[in-house]
């Protein structure tokens, strides 16, 4: 429904009452801002970890079920990380998802590491050069970390200004985007950046949220321009969720160890160990020991999984044997941890 009724109109414009539109979201910040771990560091190593995961996975998970603690845990520096053995890295990330991402810091940590002696580069340009590492992050950590006047633009601050601009034009094209970032930029203060940037952000999450935005309490209402937010941002409508059946076997040898299969480099879960993968002709004899569903991204996933009693003779490639006691230890899909789990508990 939208929410034009209850928004008040405007009466002054962001950039030409600057001064006072800063003031208004940092004041609201102080009193309504979240206490996070990462909001309570100025060390631009964690903060980095807090941003690269929080990318496409909610806070509720990464803070909630533990993830950002335990991986602070085991790589406090970037070195820690820049030393550890991928296997391990997947390991520590299973549950986030995306598991690009922990390559990709894997990469940046390796690069402080060798290019930096360790130190996390101090500039935005060098941050910016790290693996990985884009626009958004870059200005992210250079300001949460260092108090650069760096802007900034996610997926909420581009909400927020789409609305606080009434901008009737799409975000997701080249041209839109640029528009955000020349906002982002002329609102960032020189003065307290960091506040203003976890504000904005704050302020998209809370305040300005994609349904039910709440105009009538909104610290930025005299500011904004909308009429009618829930019709903001516009974008090109998403695209459609498509069906697709994956396949699997679920098979233990007299030993009692398990067999699974390397996922092979370039494809998604790279290097990480699953129920091995076959086509339906090949399941059609078996029985079915457990069925469940995950979405990816604009996938939806039907995961069949089949119990072979039929001792193959020897193992596909990539594929191996692995004992009950070593599964906690590798790095597994967790549609695959689940279902493993699933039919061992029986
Ligand atoms: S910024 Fe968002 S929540 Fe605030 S008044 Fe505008 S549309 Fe409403």
């Amino acid at each position: 429904m939208p929410n034009g009724p209850q928004k008040p109109p405007a009466k002054k414009h962001p950039l030409q009452h600057k001064r006072a539109f800063q003031t208004a979201l940092v004041q609201w910040f102080e009193t309504k801002g979240k206490d996070y771990p990462w909001r309570r560091t100025t060390d631009p190593w964690p903060i980095l970890v807090s941003e690269i995961m929080l990318q496409q996975t909610q806070v509720a998970t990464v803070l909630g079920k533990g993830h950002y603690t335990r991986f602070m845990a085991l790589y406090p520096t970037p070195r820690d990380m820049a030393e550890a053995a991928e296997q391990e890295i997947l390991k520590a990330w299973e549950g986030l998802g995306y598991y690009r991402r922990a390559r990709n810091l894997h990469a940046a940590a390796k690069a402080i590491t060798r290019d930096h002696r360790g130190i996390f580069p101090r500039k935005y340009e060098e941050i910016r050069a790290l693996p990985g590492i884009g626009q958004y992050t870059a200005g992210a950590v250079a300001s949460f970390a260092y108090n650069e006047a760096q802007p900034i633009v996610d997926a909420n601050v581009a909400r927020v200004f789409s609305r606080l601009f009434d901008f009737q034009e799409r975000i997701d094209t080249s041209a839109g985007n640029k528009q955000l970032w020349k906002w982002a930029t002329e609102l960032v203060p020189a003065e307290n950046p960091r506040a203003f940037n976890s504000a904005i952000m704050e302020l998209g999450q809370q305040q300005c949220s994609n349904k039910s935005p709440n105009c009538t309490t909104c610290p930025l209402r005299r500011f904004c321009h909308c009429s009618e937010p829930t019709t903001l941002p516009i974008k090109k409508s998403a695209a459609k969720v498509t069906r697709v059946d994956e396949f699997a076997l679920f098979t233990q040898d007299s030993h009692g160890r398990i067999l699974l299969q390397q996922v092979q480099k370039g494809e998604r879960r790279e290097g990480m160990w699953s129920l091995p993968r076959r086509e339906h002709a090949e399941t059609l004899d078996l029985p079915l020991a457990l069925k469940t569903t995950y979405a990816i991204t604009r996938y939806q996933v039907t995961l069949r999984v089949y119990a072979d009693s039929n001792m193959p003779r020897s193992t596909r490639q990539h594929e191996s044997w692995h004992l009950l006691d070593d599964l906690e230890s590798l790095p597994m899909p967790s549609p695959d941890r689940r279902a493993l789990e699933s039919i061992l508990e029986g």
